[in-house]
């Protein structure tokens, strides 16, 4: 999380351009509270936290429809490609 307290936000471990194809470069070792934050609507639900740093980067709110349905109703949906 490096870098999130600046001025213009954006942690050293962000890879890509925001809005177009981005992701963490230390999924697996993220810190803990990167991992507490929910994508909305990944599990159901609405995650004020992830809408508000969409918003904060210009990026609409997820919706249901941005998730395709698992083919195991176990298993949380995936994001749907770009
Ligand atoms: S999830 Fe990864 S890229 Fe995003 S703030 Fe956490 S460490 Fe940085």
């Amino acid at each position: 999380m490096r870098g999130t307290n600046a001025a213009q936000p954006r942690c050293v471990a962000l890879q890509g351009t925001l809005g177009v194809a981005a992701h963490c470069g230390i999924y697996a070792r993220r810190p803990s509270v990167c991992r507490e934050v929910e994508p909305s609507w990944e599990f159901g639900r609405i995650s004020p936290q992830c809408d508000k740093a969409r918003l904060a980067h210009g990026l609409p709110v997820l919706t249901p429809q941005d998730w395709l349905e698992p083919y195991d109703t176990d298993e949380p949906p995936l994001p749907q490609a770009a």
